[in-house]
């Protein structure tokens, strides 16, 4: 009678308060990983082993809900996670209604690094560019519209970069951070409140996606935006939150509807059914599937300050610089530092990923201790990449593989071949100011594209 799998179990409640996890401590099996990732990858330890005995599990302190702890929402719980305890809030089924009805005009669009790992989950070797099978496979899904969010970055770039030559000429607040990753801006604001006027304004590509689709293309297809159902798919957890954020909904309704990460696109494709490794390449729809080298390059750490300096070089000398390669703010290292000549003047830039070393630089300028005019800041190790909503990989791979360097390479190989590499050279981007913005950072702009923040600090 008594054999492995009898005898008395724990049955506990999941805790799925937030937009963007599910724990289903039934599944644990308290190998705590995903405790110490969150204490010491992403620095805010919201979660521990509480009790004794045969009465031990993973919960959040005086087992609050995860919803109210400082949860930056970034997911890398999820990705060591050996057993499935943790998982994505999954909002496929959100998006097959959607893409039944035929009131909605459904548009999708995927982030940079969607493309570097989606592949893994259909056989593929780490390092695999998927992005035309992608493509078809969300147009067999039946979305409308398939975009790229690569095009958002190209413009989020236009309006960084004009923030930071601003302040920059302005005596503005300084160093001015980047605002692309959602669960570093959560971290900021429940950490490091007081460093909210560094942040950018700019709203995350995902956000400047949904935002352009919603009025800019919603009044070229002459469609009501309350009609149009916009899906971005993230390499990110984060985004789930984000996208219920305060101040993203430039049409009047959301931004963006729903947000699939790597991982259930995956899951959505093989569910209806689409040989994913048989397709052929697909097309983006234009003019917002367009994009150049420095919007895909977001997707790993330094890309952002890459493609910044790309378009902030550019400006400042008034010429179509050839020297675009930023090499010392690539790769894998958790914080690099530089500085580059832009014009006559010297601006010095820091990247960081991960949390832990995003407070060794949140603790010097807060100390008055950095003298960097720009930095680059990315929630996840490594950068988008690695982002806690990619294909889960096994411990083995995690230690002994050059994973993210890997999925990173994808990008810049895309970078490389790519017609433009500069984001104000995008003809997409160029097309929407002059259809509507009128020129980067105007009041127009401002409206639509850029957001505020929150004290989050008890
Ligand atoms: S999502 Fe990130 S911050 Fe939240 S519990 Fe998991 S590791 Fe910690
Ligand atoms: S990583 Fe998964 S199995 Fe390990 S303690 Fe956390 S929830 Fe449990």
């Amino acid at each position: 009678e008594f054999g492995a799998f009898s005898g008395v179990t724990n049955e506990y409640e999941q805790d799925d308060s937030t937009s963007y996890l599910v724990r289903d401590n039934d599944k644990c099996i308290l190998c705590r990983r995903c405790v110490a990732t969150c204490q010491k990858v992403s620095d805010v330890g919201v979660i521990e082993t509480v009790k004794r005995g045969f009465s031990t599990h993973v919960a959040c302190a005086f087992e609050e809900p995860l919803s109210d702890t400082k949860c930056v929402a970034c997911g890398q719980c999820i990705n060591v996670c050996p057993v499935g305890a943790l998982s994505e809030r999954s909002e496929v089924d959100n998006v097959l209604n959607a893409l039944a009805d035929p009131e909605k005009v459904v548009v999708v669009g995927a982030a940079p690094s969607v493309r570097a790992g989606l592949g893994e989950e259909f056989g593929y070797p780490i390092g695999t560019n998927v992005e035309g099978k992608m493509v078809q496979a969300l147009r067999l899904m039946g979305f409308n519209y398939v975009f790229d969010v690569n095009f958002a970055a190209d413009l989020t770039i236009l309006e960084e970069g004009t923030e930071l030559l601003g302040r920059l000429s302005n005596n503005g607040t300084l160093p001015m951070i980047t605002s692309c990753s959602p669960g570093w801006i959560k971290y900021l604001e429940g950490v490091f409140p007081e460093l909210i006027p560094n942040l950018s304004t700019c709203k995350s590509p995902q956000q400047m996606f949904g935002a352009v689709v919603k009025t800019f293309y919603a009044e070229k297809l002459g469609i009501d935006p309350k009609n149009i159902y916009v899906v971005s798919v993230m390499p990110c957890t984060a985004k789930k939150f984000e996208k219920l954020r305060a101040d993203q909904s430039a049409s009047g309704y959301p931004d963006v509807d729903a947000v699939l990460t790597t991982r259930e696109l995956a899951r959505a494709i093989k569910s209806m059914g689409i040989i994913f490794n048989d397709l052929p390449d697909g097309e983006y729809d234009m003019p917002l599937g367009l994009y150049t080298g420095a919007g895909v390059i977001f997707g790993s750490s330094g890309g952002v300050m890459e493609a910044a300096l790309r378009t902030v070089a550019d400006v400042v000398s008034g010429s179509d610089l050839e020297e675009i390669e930023y090499e010392e703010v690539r790769g894998m290292e958790e914080i690099k530092k530089s500085a580059y000549k832009v014009g006559d003047k010297e601006v010095k830039v820091a990247v960081a990923s991960g949390l832990t070393n995003a407070r060794k630089i949140c603790e010097e300028i807060r100390d008055g201790k950095a003298d960097y005019q720009f930095v680059e800041i990315m929630c996840c190790p490594g950068g988008c990449i690695n982002g806690g909503g990619q294909p889960i990989l096994d411990a083995y791979t995690r230690r002994n593989v050059d994973y993210r360097e890997k999925r990173a390479s994808v990008l810049y190989d895309i970078d490389k071949n790519c017609e433009a590499r500069k984001s104000h050279k995008s003809t997409a981007v160029d097309a929407v100011y002059k259809e509507m913005f009128e020129k980067p950072g105007s009041h127009k702009a401002h409206e639509v594209l850029h957001t505020s923040y929150v004290n989050r600090k008890k």
